[in-house]
């Protein structure tokens, strides 16, 4: 860490052009660490520019720094060229470069040093010359917090750094609930509350800010469309587009959705299945031991965290559901343990 402080310290004493990039379907993590490390860099003067795969959430769109953000999608030409010139390249909280789809290739290319800031299993080690890589770590956010105290850089923590910072924690600890919650972390978000944040406020405009359509589209999940196997202590629920067309749904409003088969007493797997931009997308959480990261990787070409990942199936909805049927018979005995 100290080696790879005083590297990007040096990479940092002149004026760079630096672009900012996350994984694709950016969350409160995504970009609160990539906005964060944004208002920190532009104070010392570089040319900084945050490049997101694709458009996000609407409940993101309140945070600092949100008007300047470029979507590569619809924008290539202009992202290809910021990037082509960039002397450096940040992948924040992603650590394969699958995760950023179609601008991989132009980030790739690129002749930038690249700085890779993350927290998830088994970052690839190729992909950047510098990695800030805890895997125990609860955010990305956190991550740059640590970072930005480590070059001694506390005092430059502005409240929409601090904003920013606190939505990558919240979010990615499910408000401060999940294990991966420290004394560290509180340690942090005590700091950033002292900058003078309003941290009901950031609350309030992250979760307590859905439309009607998507309480109704949650109500029909919970509902019409929970299949429950309480013998082996998992739960599923899924949605086809025509279903999603049916509420009006936007982005973001299947957030959070997996968590409610995961609240049901003894469910200890939850999958969430969706059919998005004629792509079925998994959602998979668990409780304890059980290792969803393994099940995302092995069989959705996808990855995350032990509690927490997520992929991609080549089948319908239906077809997933089958799967996951499968897997949770095949998984038996470890999901009774
Ligand atoms: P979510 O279910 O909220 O989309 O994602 C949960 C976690 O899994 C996040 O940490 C996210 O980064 C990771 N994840 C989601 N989708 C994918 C994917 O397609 N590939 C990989 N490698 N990780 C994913
Ligand atoms: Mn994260």
């Amino acid at each position: 860490m100290l080696e790879n402080i005083s590297k990007l310290k040096n990479l940092l004493t002149n004026p760079k052009q630096i672009v900012i990039t996350t994984h694709r379907g950016p969350d409160g993590d995504a970009m609160g660490s990539s906005l964060a490390m944004f208002h920190l860099l532009k104070q010392f003067g570089h040319n900084v520019s945050v490049i997101t795969p694709n458009h996000y959430a609407s409940f993101l769109h309140w945070m600092p720094g949100n008007q300047d953000v470029l979507v590569f999608e619809g924008n290539e030409d202009e992202a290809r060229r910021i990037t082509n010139d960039a002397d450096l390249i940040f992948f924040m909280d992603f650590g394969d470069l699958s995760r950023i789809s179609d601008f991989a290739e132009i980030v790739s290319s690129a002749n930038a040093t690249k700085i890779l800031i993350d927290h998830h299993q088994d970052p690839d080690m190729r992909i950047a010359d510098i990695i800030f890589s805890d895997t125990q770590s609860c955010s990305t956010a956190q991550i740059v917090y640590e970072i930005i105290d480590s070059m001694e850089l506390s005092n430059h923590i502005n409240k929409s750094i601090a904003e920013c910072l606190y939505v990558g924690i919240m979010t990615d600890t499910g408000s401060f609930k999940y294990s991966s919650t420290t004394a560290k972390t509180h340690q942090i978000i005590a700091e950033l509350i002292g900058v003078g944040i309003e941290n009901a406020k950031i609350h309030e405009l992250i979760y307590d800010n859905s439309s009607a359509n998507r309480m109704r589209l949650l109500g029909y999940c919970l509902n019409e469309k929970l299949l429950l196997y309480t013998e082996n202590n998992s739960a599923i629920i899924s949605l086809t587009a025509k279903e999603l067309d049916r509420f009006e749904f936007q982005k973001g409003d299947t957030e959070g959705f997996v968590n409610y088969a995961l609240a049901i007493k003894g469910i200890r797997f939850a999958t969430f299945i969706v059919e998005k931009e004629g792509v079925v997308k998994l959602s998979l959480r668990s409780k304890g031991d059980f290792k969803v990261n393994e099940i995302a990787n092995k069989y959705f070409n996808g990855g995350g965290h032990i509690n927490a990942s997520g992929g991609v199936s080549q089948v319908s909805v239906d077809g997933t559901i089958k799967v996951i049927e499968e897997i949770i018979n095949n998984y038996k005995k470890q999901l009774n343990q």
